[in-house]
């Protein structure tokens, strides 16, 4: 992580803000109380050490930033004040797992993918009613060119390629998309999508695979990870990276996945 953001910040133009992906320190969400602090305060100093104080960090929660969804796992009883999405929450001010800003010229939205079933450790990749109606008042609430980050991908042909590794799963002949790992209201949101055309881009983690699809105007870039596939080397063909946008004022935007020269000994 120090080796991305050095090279991040040494870039010749420097990034206005950076939105990070979800999944940020491995791994609060299965393990103790001890271990998880250990990484939220390592990943939070070294976001401080690396990335000058003037730029915005923006951050989306992933499925790997919750405390305690593996209870038995992270030994968590869930009456913990820090227990499941709080600590995320906590770790940087917010007071919304979802929410928007404008900079540029251009609208930014943060979306909370991770839809927990009640009192298990398993969640659908879906935003849930409530979080709906919010983004739809969000995206009515301006023109800008829009930019939507969610954990999970919206849509990411990269799940052809990276079927989840269950046996019940890769028994079935036909090419599923599981409901962890892609959002199953994907539908629903093409449709509020069409009606705001100036959503231009919607970009996700979670796959940790370089994807691009566009469909009905829009295009949903599935980043790679900083971690390729969990700091053991490249994940398929997509090895350890970040992406670069440029957004411009017309409402078109240039993307480039850069790697930042970290290779994974083994
Ligand atoms: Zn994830």
């Amino acid at each position: 992580m120090v080796a991305a953001f050095r090279h991040m910040m040494a870039l010749d133009t420097r990034p206005d803000l950076i939105i990070t992906g979800g999944d940020l320190a491995m791994d609060i969400a299965e393990n103790t109380f001890e271990r998880s602090k250990l990484e939220w305060d390592m990943f939070t100093k070294v976001l401080r050490d690396e990335v000058s104080a003037t730029v915005p960090i923006h951050h989306t929660l992933g499925n790997h930033d919750i405390f305690g969804r593996n209870k038995k796992k992270s030994k968590a009883s869930g009456s913990e004040p820090y227990y499941g999405k709080r600590w995320f929450l906590d770790s940087f001010g917010y007071t919304s797992t979802y929410r928007s800003f404008d900079q540029g010229g251009w609208h930014f939205v943060i979306l909370d993918s991770i839809d927990l079933l009640p009192d298990g450790d398993e969640y659908v990749c879906r935003l849930g009613a409530e979080q709906f109606a919010w983004l739809e008042r969000d995206l009515a609430a301006t023109t800008l060119p829009t930019v939507i980050s969610s954990h999970a991908p919206i849509v990411s042909i990269g799940n052809f390629y990276d079927a989840p590794d269950d046996a019940w799963f890769k028994s079935m002949p036909d090419l599923r998309v599981a409901f962890k790992r892609m959002h199953t209201d994907c539908r629903e949101l093409d449709a509020l999508f069409r009606k705001h055309r100036h959503v231009k881009l919607c970009l996700n983690g979670h796959l940790h695979l370089l994807a691009t699809a566009t469909y009905n105007g829009l295009t949903y870039i599935s980043e790679g990870a900083v971690s390729g596939d969990k700091w053991k080397g490249s994940k398929r063909q997509t090895p350890e990276g970040y992406g670069i946008i440029d957004l411009f004022d017309d409402g078109t935007f240039q993307h480039q996945y850069m790697t930042y020269g970290w290779k994974a000994t083994k």
